[in-house]
């Protein structure tokens, strides 16, 4: 198996196209043509962490962070993040990063999150936006079943729950066939007339290579008429953040233990408590602070994150409790899902969880 089989199946879960505009994702270091020795897990890529990488012999380092974030000008050894690309490069280790790809993908880290505290009914806190597109085309009336179930195969008309979604109205479509041309119905130099169906259906945005090949080989004519658009609606299936409802509504101290015990935390920066039961709950991995007010919007009862500033504690308002335990306890159990995604996409290969400490920051 070469790395760019391994890309390919973490780009099912994550497409890079999910990330960030602000992001650095994908491939940083190595060819991704390089036979794969054995696959690392990490939350970040530090000199240890290479260093296990080579006494575990794995040639692939899984990154939930990016290592190379801000571009890189020298690379002399100088800090953590050149010494670290110097080491890879020495010891022929790739490094991949996955950050806001799985960030905002709905099998990604807030799902992890959800799942450690049993929440349900989760749904997407921001849903992303721009990334539904949709195609309108025109086929034959009688080839009309058979590109829809291909564009279906191919991802396409899924909302929410449901799946096979589209819209079709039949009319009638005309062409002339010029010379040079090779028309599957009509002659050339005829104005032809032909009973052809209108499919409207809407895709994510990340598909749309798979579904623009399964639109050209499932069309039986030579020049496919079609159109592609953005819509503005939002993408429940991508964004940042969760919310669900917990199994049974606790008061605020209740969850907090609840909360220390399942995040393995040992202490909650948090605002003044409502003195009310906690029954729907917002998570957001990592640094969270910009999500506070979509928290409130969805009714949340607590805002689970990291990273929040003084001032930014005063924004709960009365409205919601926020709880800040730490960026790398909101993040950690993200390895576990890669090691357990890997682990079964492909299995009987060397999937590694790292066991290096990658958290900066101790608590006293
Ligand atoms: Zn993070």
């Amino acid at each position: 198996m070469i790395i760019k089989q391994v890309i390919d199946t973490l780009e099912e879960l994550a497409p890079l196209n999910y990330a960030e505009d602000f992001d650095n994702v994908g491939l940083l270091v190595g060819n991704a043509n390089n036979k794969v020795s054995g696959i690392l897990v990490t939350l970040d890529t530090l000199e240890n962490v290479v260093e296990e990488a080579i006494a575990k012999k794995c040639n692939l380092i899984v990154s939930f962070h990016p290592i190379i974030f801000g571009g890189l000008k020298k690379i002399t050894g100088s800090n953590y993040v050149q010494r670290v690309v110097i080491k890879a490069i020495k010891h022929d280790i790739a490094i991949y990063s996955m950050h806001t790809a799985l960030d905002n993908s709905d099998k990604g880290v807030n799902a992890k999150i959800c799942e450690v505290l049993g929440l349900q009914n989760t749904s997407i806190l921001i849903p992303q936006t721009g990334t539904i597109r949709k195609l309108t085309t025109y086929v034959p009336k009688e080839n009309a079943d058979a590109l829809r179930t291909a564009l279906f195969h191919a991802g396409a008309g899924n909302i929410g729950n449901y799946s096979n979604c589209s819209f079709t109205v039949d009319g009638t479509g005309s062409y002339q066939a010029n010379a040079g041309a090779n028309p599957y119905l009509g002659k050339i130099g005829e104005t032809h007339y032909e009973d052809e169906s209108q499919i409207s259906i809407t895709y994510c945005r990340a598909n749309e290579q798979k579904i623009l090949k399964a639109l050209f080989n499932n069309h039986p004519y030579e020049e496919v008429a079609y159109e592609l658009q953005t819509l503005e609606n939002k993408n429940q299936n991508i964004g940042m953040g969760m919310v669900g409802i917990l199994e049974k509504p606790m008061d605020e101290e209740e969850f907090f233990g609840f909360l220390k015990e399942k995040m393995h935390v040992s202490c909650i920066r948090h605002s003044d408590f409502l003195g009310k039961k906690i029954k729907k709950v917002a998570v957001l991995g990592g640094s969270g602070s910009f999500a506070i007010s979509a928290a409130i919007a969805a009714n949340a009862d607590v805002f689970v994150t990291s990273d929040l500033k003084y001032h930014q504690f005063y924004e709960a308002e009365d409205k919601i409790l926020l709880a800040d335990i730490g960026h790398y306890e909101t993040e950690q159990f993200t390895k576990n899902l890669l090691v357990d995604y890997l682990t079964k996409k492909i299995p009987n290969f060397a999937v590694s969880l790292s066991e290096s400490k990658t958290n900066p920051i101790k608590y006293f």
